[in-house]
């Protein structure tokens, strides 16, 4: 069926060639994966929920002026987006305690962290994601200080946005992860938002009952994860559209 060439497979994307120099098709898996794939089952459905879900989230951020490499979405399970030099890191906002740093710092989770704290992991499979400094970024040049500042500048934007976002509909956003790239456009680069933003990436808590609504129900083998997608989506308001996709067909993109 795809005739495409395939630039590159990860656990839960696909990313294939686009249809204009420049730009890329990201195809959402139904693959779930955690403990850096130690864990893996196919939910069906979940692709076609990441996709709806990143697609809201990347458009709102877009609306308000926070760069990322996302153009439209294309049908159920794929988007167009641009093609960025992705920086190898893991960025993650965390503005309550869950998860690693409930672990490493010996804090309960649920705890309300000071302030909003970022933290860099360096992305390697065979290193399991290492926890890094801004110092080891710069050092080995994952990064300059000057693409340092626009990322935290950006994780910051985009924490405040999806806070606000998630409240309104009764979710708490705890934690969250993202990825940046470097757009070239002519002889300008830019640091704009790249992967995805779903509950496979940020830990989102139901504000009443502190229900988890995110991937922790799979790594934690607390079932009912589709089902927690759905009710972020629905809460979102991005459900019952019409579903018709928009064809793949190649697009002069602007
Ligand atoms: N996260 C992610 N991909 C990763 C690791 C973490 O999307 O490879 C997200 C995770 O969903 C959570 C946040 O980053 O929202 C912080 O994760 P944490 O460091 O607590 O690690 P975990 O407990 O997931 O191993």
């Amino acid at each position: 069926m795809n005739r495409r060439r395939r630039i590159y497979e990860g656990k839960a994307k696909i990313l294939y060639e686009g249809p204009e120099p420049g730009t890329l098709i990201q195809h959402f898996k139904d693959d779930a994966t955690a403990f850096n794939n130690k864990k893996h089952e196919i939910v069906d459905g979940k692709g076609v929920l990441n996709n709806r879900i990143s697609e809201f989230v990347f458009n709102n951020l877009n609306a308000i002026g926070i760069p990322t490499h996302f153009i439209r979405r294309m049908n159920m399970r794929e988007q167009l987006i641009r093609e960025v030099e992705i920086i190898p890191l893991e960025v993650v906002v965390r503005n309550v305690a869950a998860g690693s740093i409930a672990k490493r710092l010996g804090l309960e989770e649920g705890t309300q962290l000071p302030r909003s704290i970022i933290e860099f992991y360096y992305k390697n499979d065979e290193l399991d994601d290492p926890i890094v400094a801004e110092e080891h970024v710069t050092a080995f040049g994952w990064a300059t200080p000057q693409e340092l500042d626009d990322i935290m500048a950006l994780a910051i934007r985009v924490n405040d946005f999806l806070s606000g976002l998630f409240l309104g509909v009764g979710i708490r956003l705890v934690d969250f992860k993202i990825e940046c790239g470097r757009l070239y456009e002519g002889d300008i680069m830019r640091i704009v938002v790249a992967d995805e933003i779903s509950p496979d990436s940020c830990r989102l808590w139901d504000i009443n009952t502190n229900d988890k609504m995110d991937k922790d129900r799979f790594r934690r083998d607390m079932g009912g994860m589709l089902e927690a997608y759905q009710e972020v989506a629905k809460r979102l308001g991005i459900l019952n559209e019409n579903d018709r996709p928009m064809g793949t067909g190649p697009t002069l993109v602007q």
